[in-house]
């Protein structure tokens, strides 16, 4: 049974979708007017990691994620440069799907667009007038929160607070500043208008999360994520707007992620610690390594990116990939152990019992490194067969290719591209271990053999370090003999 975090109840809830075995998902996806940072993904992260631990669960999921290409900001970064909304959140929306690709993060079902659905806001905002829920005022429509009771159940806003009759246009505004907010907005120079029955306008922001949703999903789905930002005052919106349109539920659970700080800073372009994905990945890491680094800490919690914390990122991940490489040396035919049969159970239930908790995934990759640290004394040992290091790669890639998306074998084939398609090993994983090094790296090899006899341990260093800067990693065995893998060269 999994379970979630409900921001709504305030506790974390068995997770009971309508229909059995299908979830409705929508998720708050970008506003186009800039380029996404890390922060922004950190939650597109964590959507794709409870979206994929509910495929592995057995759900067949429905997920949708909106753009946003008109609103306050869009609208203000096109006049800036004097062009169309459409030519400027274009290559946003293009560079988006790119780094979700680069990231791994499985794509929606539908990535409905703003300005493709005012026809569905409209439809909303007349049913709210119609019914009272909302009033027109100088060409714009508001959304009346006197009128809606339960306005403030999801962000527990004080209502007391509110001044009566007060209202404001910005999409964005502060919980100190409660008041009624425009769902329609009249006609304004250097705006783009839509004909619509209730008038001449464009839409406010909150009211496009409410369209895309319902036409997407139904009026009531199952459930809705977004940043801890996106709670109020946009996740309370949609609420009011969809629950008073509609007159059912609106959602059954919301999930928030918090917020990432860099060096326990809030990131700003003006403190100059601002970084979108290629940023991070000009600095010479892996997407891989930013990937396992935003989904590693759990998403309740504050993530603080550092460069620091990267390199701990790429560690963790490197040791994955050194398990797989000591696995594909193990040669000793024979059936699989029941010990090692056993570490495998309880790793994977363990691991799938920290997903089921609200996403725990410090408590499912300890279960990983666990098995690791186990497995790792049986090797050394030689105390596994075959069909162990078969059945510990299959599921450290099985979970990997499901869950994870860290890809740790990607390391090899980045080493050397070429050797792609031979790597595939017995064990069914792309893992590039011994064999065939090259003449050249055979002569440097036999050369510090010699050395290390000859007691020259100077060369020998110098010809280990030089073989570590194309990517060769060497081991001295107990018996004098030397074992290699290849790895990601180091950073200059
Ligand atoms: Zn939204």
């Amino acid at each position: 049974m999994i379970r979630l975090f409900n921001t709504l109840s305030g506790k974390v809830e068995p997770f009971d979708p309508i229909s059995p075995g299908v979830v409705k998902l929508y998720t708050c996806g970008p506003t186009v007017y800039d380029y996404q940072h890390i922060g922004n993904y950190r939650a597109y992260v964590f959507e794709d990691l409870l979206k994929r631990f509910l495929r592995f669960s057995g759900f067949k999921v429905t997920h949708v994620m909106n753009i946003t290409d008109v609103d306050d900001k869009t609208i203000r970064g096109a006049n800036a440069k004097g062009i169309s909304l459409e030519e400027y959140t274009r290559p946003f929306i293009e560079a988006f799907r790119n780094d979700l690709q680069t990231l791994d993060i499985l794509p929606a079902d539908h990535y409905p667009r703003a300005t493709e659905h005012v026809r569905e806001m409209v439809g909303i905002i007349k049913i709210l007038l119609e019914k009272g829920f909302a009033y027109k005022r100088d060409g714009s429509v508001y959304f009346a929160i006197d009128k809606y009771p339960s306005y403030g159940r999801l962000s527990k806003i004080n209502l007391e607070d509110l001044r009566p009759g007060s209202r404001g246009d910005a999409d964005e505004y502060e919980k100190e500043s409660v008041h009624d907010f425009a769902l329609w907005k009249a006609p304004k120079e250097g705006e783009p208008v839509w004909e619509a029955e209730i008038g001449p306008g464009r839409p406010g922001w909150h009211i496009e999360c409410s369209a895309m949703s319902s036409k997407y999903l139904g009026r009531t789905f199952d459930i809705h994520c977004g940043g801890v930002d996106n709670i109020f005052p946009h996740h309370e919106n949609e609420i009011a707007q969809s629950e008073a349109a509609n007159g059912v539920k609106f959602v059954n659970y919301w999930l928030h992620c918090h917020h990432l700080v860099v060096d326990g800073e809030k990131m700003a372009k003006s403190k100059g610690n601002f970084y979108t994905l290629g940023d991070v990945l000009a600095k010479g890491y892996d997407p891989r390594e930013v990937r396992f680094l935003l989904l590693s800490t759990h998403y309740r919690k504050m993530l603080n990116f550092s460069f620091e914390a990267l390199e701990q990122a790429r560690a963790g991940r490197n040791r994955i990939r050194d398990f797989l490489v000591d696995l594909r040396a193990v040669k000793q035919e024979g059936p699989a152990s029941d010990e090692v049969t056993k570490l495998i159970g309880a790793a994977r239930a363990g691991f799938v019992a920290g997903l089921e908790d609200d996403l725990n995934i410090s408590e499912a990759m300890a279960q990983l490194f666990g098995l690791i640290k186990r497995a790792n004394k049986l090797l050394a040992k030689s105390a596994a067969s075959l069909s162990d290091a078969r059945n510990l790669a299959e599921f450290v890639a099985d979970i990997d290719a499901k869950i994870l998306g860290i890809k740790p074998t990607d390391v090899y084939l980045k080493v050397d591209p070429a050797r792609t398609e031979q790597t595939v090993s017995e064990i069914g994983l792309k893992v590039d271990v011994s064999g065939d090094v090259g003449p050249e790296i055979l002569a440097l090899l036999n050369e510090r053999q010699s050395a290390r006899a000859a007691k020259d341990f100077k060369r020998a260093d110098e010809i280990r370090k030089e073989l570590l800067g194309q990517g060769i990693l060497l081991e001295d065995t107990k018996d004098g003999q030397v074992r290699w893998k290849k790895v990601g060269p180091p950073k200059s």
